[in-house]
């Protein structure tokens, strides 16, 4: 299974700030800083990378 892909579902999601997974408001999420990066860390467990103002899935070698 290809989960690594993003789908337009889940840029859609990502582009209103929020997760792919479960929906949840991004911009209430915990974060952290690591190696200049932002990580959101969701509720659901799923993380991204915050760069600027939008968000991405962290690539493994970031979380
Ligand atoms: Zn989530």
């Amino acid at each position: 299974m290809l989960k690594h892909i993003i789908t337009p579902v889940q840029s859609w999601l990502l582009a209103h700030h929020q997760c792919v997974g479960c929906g949840r408001p991004l911009g209430l999420a915990r974060t952290d800083q690591k190696g200049g990066k932002t990580r959101v860390f969701c509720a659901c467990g799923r993380i991204f990378i915050k760069e600027k103002n939008t968000y991405r899935r962290a690539l493994f070698e970031e979380i």
